[in-house]
């Protein structure tokens, strides 16, 4: 008998779950799939250098200096070892094979899957391929999408510098206030006329465009962008119709991109981004998509859609998990987000469409509001301004038909409602 005849087979290796991404969905679904039991191995391949970390305080609190790194970690760095999570960073993801359940990394090591997640988020739009905008690659011109981005552009806030800013939807706005926090002089240019126009309509955009103007921002808004240049003489100078704009150093927030590459050239069905059903799961039933990059079918709206918060992504990333877990839950929740700039703190629930009837309870001019949407008498979204511990409420209100003026009057309890 030969040597090798007398060997053991080699032990199959045990296939587990596969998560691509090391974003905030993708460390919610590895956490909630340890919670819930899961035994199997779990790899999380991340390309960033950076234990899985939460955006929003990037362009707030950690842009301002007012948080530590550390404390956009939602689970601490030396948790993913100590539950036998294998986190590869700086690892990135190249192909997905779906017949051989296989995922091949750069530099050609493969890993195989039982199931696959895919949480790849999304990238600013005008970085590499979705160059549009003549000057966006200028030493000078920043995106804000990662840790890296925010240090960076976090170097440059120095009092007295010029800061342009192109794009007045959430992040632009947000670092406008940041910016003016560290006595940056600020410009924000957009082609609407009002600054979160698409996101909240002009209402709350006016608002909000009152409360820059009123902090020192200048707001060029009807303005569209042409390009970004760049004079010997004057720096960085960015150009529209009515004249060049000059800046010491831009920011591009123009939108976001989401990362759908990968699970296209793997095949998988791709609307906005990769279609997934209320369980998260793929056109291969092995392969799910959260987060930024999910198109899902909403159970209770009864429709399929592209959720960019943090409150998504945390949600889809327990969704997964439990449909792995063989869980029999669906994406039944409301669309939930929140901002902060100089004193204006909001949260804002629902799915409201351009054309809804917008109704107002409390003062805008003092600050604290409420706005509710309206369609067809039903309310379809609602956002609270400056005013606390009620989001619950306002969630609890969506698809009630409650007369306006009972709506308006702030001596009805939102409780009683
Ligand atoms: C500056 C900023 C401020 C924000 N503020 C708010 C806010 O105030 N409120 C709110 O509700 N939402 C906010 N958001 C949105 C929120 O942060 C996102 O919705 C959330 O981060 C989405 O999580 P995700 O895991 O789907 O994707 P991401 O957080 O984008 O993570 C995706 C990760 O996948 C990695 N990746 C991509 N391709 C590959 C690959 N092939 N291989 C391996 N890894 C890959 C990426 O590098 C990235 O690290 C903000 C976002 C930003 C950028």
């Amino acid at each position: 008998m030969s040597e090798s005849a007398t060997k053991e087979p080699a032990a199959q290796e045990e296939l587990g779950t596969v998560v691509i991404g090391g974003g905030l969905a993708a460390a919610h679904c590895v956490h909630a799939l340890r919670e819930g039991g899961y035994a199997k191995p779990i790899t999380l391949i991340a390309s960033e250098n950076e234990v899985p970390y939460e955006r929003p305080p990037l362009s707030k609190e950690f842009l301002q200096g007012n948080k530590p790194a550390q404390e956009l970690e939602p689970f601490p760095a030396g948790w993913y070892a100590d539950a036998g999570v294998e986190l590869r960073l700086g690892t990135t993801a190249e192909s997905i094979d779906v017949a051989a359940r296989q995922v091949t990394l750069r530099g050609s090591a493969t890993v195989g899957y039982e199931n696959l997640v895919i949480a790849t988020g999304c990238r600013s739009r005008l970085g590499g391929r979705n160059a549009n905008m003549d000057g966006w690659d200028l030493p000078g011109v920043y995106t804000l999408r990662s840790l890296e981005d925010s240090r960076k552009l976090k170097e440059q806030l120095v009092s007295g510098k010029n800061l342009v800013i192109i794009g007045a939807g959430w992040i632009g706005m947000e670092v406008a206030a940041s910016a003016r926090a560290a006595g940056v002089e600020v410009t924000v240019i957009t082609p609407d006329g009002v600054p979160l126009a698409t996101a909240m309509g002009t209402e709350f955009g006016a608002h909000v465009a009152q409360l820059h103007v009123a902090n020192g921002v200048k707001c060029r808004f009807g303005t569209a962008v042409s390009g970004i240049g760049s004079d010997p003489r004057k720096g960085l100078v960015v150009q529209t119709p009515t004249g060049d704009v000059p800046a010491d150093f831009v920011l591009l927030a123009i939108g976001a991109v989401p990362n759908n590459e990968l699970a296209e050239a793997a095949g998988l069905e791709i609307g906005t981004g990769v279609v997934v059903d209320e369980h998260l799961r793929s056109s291969d039933p092995n392969i799910l998509a959260i987060g930024d990059i999910a198109e899902a079918y909403n159970t209770t709206l009864g429709r399929a859609m592209r959720v960019e918060h943090w409150d998504n992504a945390i949600r889809q990333g327990k969704l997964a998990a439990a449909t792995i877990l063989g869980r029999d839950e669906s994406y039944d929740w409301l669309p939930y987000f929140f901002t902060d700039q100089f004193d204006l703190g909001m949260e804002y629930v629902g799915d409201r469409a351009a054309d809804d009837e917008v109704v107002v309870r409390g003062d805008m001019s003092a600050g604290e509001f409420i706005i509710f949407w309206l369609r067809h008498g039903v309310i379809t979204a609602a956002m609270n301004v400056n005013i606390w511990d009620v989001n619950d409420h306002l969630r609890s209100m969506i698809g009630k038909n409650i007369p306006v003026s009972t709506l308006q009057d702030s001596d009805n309890e939102l409780t009683a409602l």
